[in-house]
């Protein structure tokens, strides 16, 4: 599966890297690292972080893919 961060959305809320911190690591106080393509065991995290994130930052699955944005 495909995950993409709008990091000019992104506020560094970090709920993300909590819920799945294999695929989201914090780097400092605001920017975000994650893992573009994430391995079949990581999906369901990865929908609960993209689900929980405040400001909708996080695309996950096909629409990740088209790179729409
Ligand atoms: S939960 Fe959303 S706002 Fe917070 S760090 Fe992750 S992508 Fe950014």
């Amino acid at each position: 599966m495909n995950v993409v961060v709008d990091l000019n959305r992104c506020q560094g809320y970090a709920q993300c890297a909590f819920l799945a911190p294999q695929v989201f690591t914090m780097h400092g106080e605001e920017s975000l690292l994650y893992t573009p393509v994430i391995a079949e065991d990581q999906d369901e995290r990865v929908r609960r972080a993209a689900a929980a994130c405040p400001v909708q930052a996080i695309v996950v699955g096909k629409e990740a893919g088209s790179g729409a944005r």
